[in-house]
């Protein structure tokens, strides 16, 4: 029997966090902090055997440091991209919560201890550690996302960690050929929707930056700095318009061109960087506004960066345009901003006269997929989480295709 023990992301998107015990040894998947509230997992022994990171977004590694400050002193696998992005997103995340005047989780000398301690595993790659292997398989979400592959006791279990089946622009599809699994722990972030088609909506973008552009506006493109600032730069790039980069997704596509074998086409991707103007300053800031261009900035869901910046000087001028990119969580100042047509923040409450599209271009997969994989694994048991409707989920699952689905809240254990 291995217990698997729900921490986090139980009902929820968020501070995933998945303990797993065999009997003989304690590994835990993941360990994310709630980034909107700041919300943390359910505590977790400190005599774990090991700590496995599916990839680099705080929601499932952002809370990783705090086990070392809290006296945990084994070790964390992660591939070299997940550590190398991560080590940023960490160190920002802390400045963040400083800013913010909350008490930090962790001290910087807690990254520098996961750092330490943190071995690389790549994908393809697997590890033995008392009477369990663990493996990383390639997830096609973000550059450096792995599955997480627990063997032990007869038992093959599978946690999918944010995973993605269709090639994308920036990522080949995630590893689908697995034999024997009993049991998948998945995430179920779009259990209710299908996304459009993936072309269909690059053209679209495509389609309102030319519009823009030949109107004498700016296109202001607000991206999450890992995967989507990559994505959009590639289909952007071959259009000829000056595309300007600002804020974390400048830093995180440099180090993601430092592991080129995590993306399709990594020549492409340098080509498009080298070629994108930089701002880093008001200064620059100003003298790009004065002509007509494409600025992708942080944060993708415009609650800090730039981005706040670039919306106190364009949000009066109708010839500009503002596409949110993807997912919008529930509080945000994008989520605001794509309910309303007002921006609220830092003090401004004003409408916007720009012209304003959603498309999302998910990084998740949809609910077909998740199912295709299921019928094609066929395990004996599914496990939901990172996902705001398991429970309606889990019910479909069993009702119209014979799964034993679960759909735990954080602290609740299922045995397999
Ligand atoms: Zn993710
Ligand atoms: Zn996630």
């Amino acid at each position: 029997m291995i217990d698997i023990r729900v921490l986090g992301s139980g009902r929820e998107v968020g501070r995933s966090a998945i303990l797993l015990d065999t009997g003989s040894e304690k590994f835990m998947f993941d360990y994310g902090i709630e980034v909107q509230d700041g919300n943390v997992p359910v505590a977790p022994p400190l005599t774990l055997d090991g700590v496995f990171i599916s990839h680099a977004h705080l929601d499932h590694s952002g809370l990783t440091p705090q086990l070392y400050s809290m006296g945990y002193e084994g070790l964390t696998f992660m591939t070299s991209a997940t550590k190398n992005i991560s080590y940023e997103l960490l160190k920002d995340s802390l400045h963040v919560q400083k800013k913010k005047g909350v008490k930090p989780y962790y001290l910087p000398v807690h990254i520098n201890q996961m750092e330490e301690n943190t071995e690389t595993l790549e994908n393809g790659e697997s590890v033995k550690i008392g009477k369990s292997k663990v493996s990383f398989e390639s997830a096609g979400h973000i550059p450096g996302s792995s599955q997480v592959m627990l063997e032990s006791h007869k038992n093959k279990i599978l946690y999918t960690g944010d995973v993605k089946f269709i090639d994308t622009k920036l990522m080949k599809g995630a590893e689908k050929n697995f034999e024997n699994i009993n049991t998948i722990i998945s995430e179920s972030t779009y259990s209710y929707a299908e996304h459009p088609d993936r072309k269909g909506l690059e053209d679209r973008l495509r389609t309102v930056a030319q519009d823009t552009l030949y109107n004498d506006g700016i296109l202001l493109l607000p991206a999450f700095a890992v995967g989507r600032t990559q994505e959009l730069l590639l289909i952007l790039k071959d259009m000829g318009f000056p595309i300007i980069m600002d804020g974390m997704g400048i830093t995180i596509t440099e180090k993601t061109l430092m592991h080129p074998e995590t993306i399709r086409s990594p020549g492409a991707l340098a080509e498009a960087f080298g070629a994108a103007g930089k701002a880093r300053r008001d200064s620059q800031r100003a003298s790009v506004m004065q002509k007509p261009c494409i600025i992708i900035t942080t944060s993708g869901m415009m609650n800090g960066g730039p981005i706040g910046y670039y919306m106190k000087h364009l949000h009066k001028r109708k010839e500009c345009s503002i596409v949110q990119t993807g997912f919008q969580v529930e509080g945000t100042v994008g989520r605001i901003f794509k309910d309303t047509g007002r921006y609220v923040n830092d003090g401004i409450d004003v409408r916007s006269h720009m012209n304003f599209e959603f498309l999302d271009f998910s990084a998740h997969t949809d609910k077909n997929h998740l199912i295709d994989f299921y019928k094609k694994l066929n395990p004996e048991k599914i496990i939901l989480v990172h996902g705001e409707f398991t429970e309606d989920f889990a019910r479909e699952l069993k009702e119209e295709h014979g799964f034993d689905a679960f759909a735990p809240s954080n602290g609740e254990t299922i045995s397999v």
